[in-house]
């Protein structure tokens, strides 16, 4: 059996009945990533790529030098954290939202 707990208290789901909330969260550039820029083409920055190609031993994944374009991410909330959660997903600063006047 799987066991579960809440990535963001720690409560463990099991104590709770069947109540958890799965969050999903994806990130990834807007732009297409294979797409060259001027910056790309600068002559300093395929020099250090066919460095690192050259370095590299055959067959090695070269995508750990590599920014990452996509993140993925996944979390289970118990019940009071989903709640807290969908109120403030960016966790942005709640004082913000309240006009002090
Ligand atoms: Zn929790």
């Amino acid at each position: 059996m799987i066991h579960y707990s809440c990535d963001m208290c720690g409560k463990d789901l099991a104590s709770e009945g069947d109540a958890r909330f799965v969050v999903r969260v994806e990130v990834y550039a807007a732009h297409d990533p294979a797409e060259l820029t001027t910056e790309d083409l600068d002559a300093d920055a395929v020099q250090s790529l066919s460095e690192l190609l050259a370095d590299a031993p055959e067959g090695a994944d070269l995508s750990a030098h590599l920014p990452p374009t996509r993140n993925e991410f996944r979390y289970d909330l118990c019940p009071s954290c989903h709640r807290r959660y969908v109120r403030n997903p960016l966790a942005r600063e709640t004082s913000l939202q309240f006009s002090e006047n």
